[in-house]
């Protein structure tokens, strides 16, 4: 069977995290996450991690060269053998470009997952989570709900909407994120790699896991 790459895509708020930790248990593949790899290196102060903590200080993208590498290393770890889930990456046309020919050099099967939410869902998701000011413990609206509504369980603060949590800046975030992600969509897709939309609101992360692992095995030659 071949290795599988499975490229997963969501808008902030879509649940990407939660599905990449489901899929990485039932398809029995590595998680890799640029973002907590970047931030690895910046808590060790390696030589990567100092050159990098400035731009991610400022949200903004560090060098393609820089993930690329990273990436490229990861996926030789004994880990990777059975394939992987690549979360946060490719983030530009140039890291697509690179992935596609770091991965044409490999028996790997390529898979685009995209999770697709409604943003007005997304946005009432978001603006409705609370935090607590004392203890930083993050309520919802329908999962982690305060036993006391706007108090926090744990030490009784009122609770308080985080500023990235505002509705403007949560729609500020959404159309960077479409505006990042719709040209790397189109290179997949105008490639040829299979690449599918999955609508992720409105039912249970293990139900929309359960539809992912489906697509990608078949697309692996599986049976489903
Ligand atoms: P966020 O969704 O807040 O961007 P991530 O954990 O995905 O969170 O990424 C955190 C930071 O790491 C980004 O702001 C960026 O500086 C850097 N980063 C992560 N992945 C990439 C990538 N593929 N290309 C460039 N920079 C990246």
């Amino acid at each position: 069977m071949p290795r599988l790459c499975l490229i997963l895509f969501g808008s902030p708020g879509s649940g990407k995290g939660t599905q990449a930790k489901l899929l990485k248990q039932s398809l029995g593949i590595a998680h890799i996450s640029t973002g907590d790899m970047l931030r690895e290196r910046v808590a060790s102060g390696d030589e990567v991690g100092r050159a990098v903590a400035s731009l991610m200080q400022a949200g903004e993208l560090v060098p393609d060269e820089t993930v690329n590498r990273l990436v490229e290393e990861r996926i030789e770890q004994p880990d990777c053998e059975n394939g992987f889930i690549l979360d946060g990456y490719p983030r530009t046309v140039n890291q697509a470009k690179l992935l596609a020919e770091l991965l044409v050099l490999r028996p790997i099967r390529t898979v685009v997952i995209h999770l697709v939410v409604d943003y007005n869902v997304i946005i009432a998701r978001i603006s409705g989570r609370r935090q607590c000011p004392t203890c930083g413990s993050l309520y919802g609206m329908t999962s982690s709900v305060p036993r006391v509504p706007g108090v926090c369980d744990k030490d009784g603060a009122t609770l308080m909407v985080r500023d990235d949590d505002r509705e403007e800046v949560v729609r500020e975030r959404l159309r960077a994120y479409e505006q990042q992600t719709a040209p790397v969509l189109a290179y997949f897709k105008k490639s040829g790699i299979p690449c599918w939309d999955v609508p992720a609101a409105d039912v249970a992360p293990q139900v929309i896991a359960k539809e992912i692992e489906g697509l990608v095995r078949k697309e692996r030659g599986e049976a489903a």
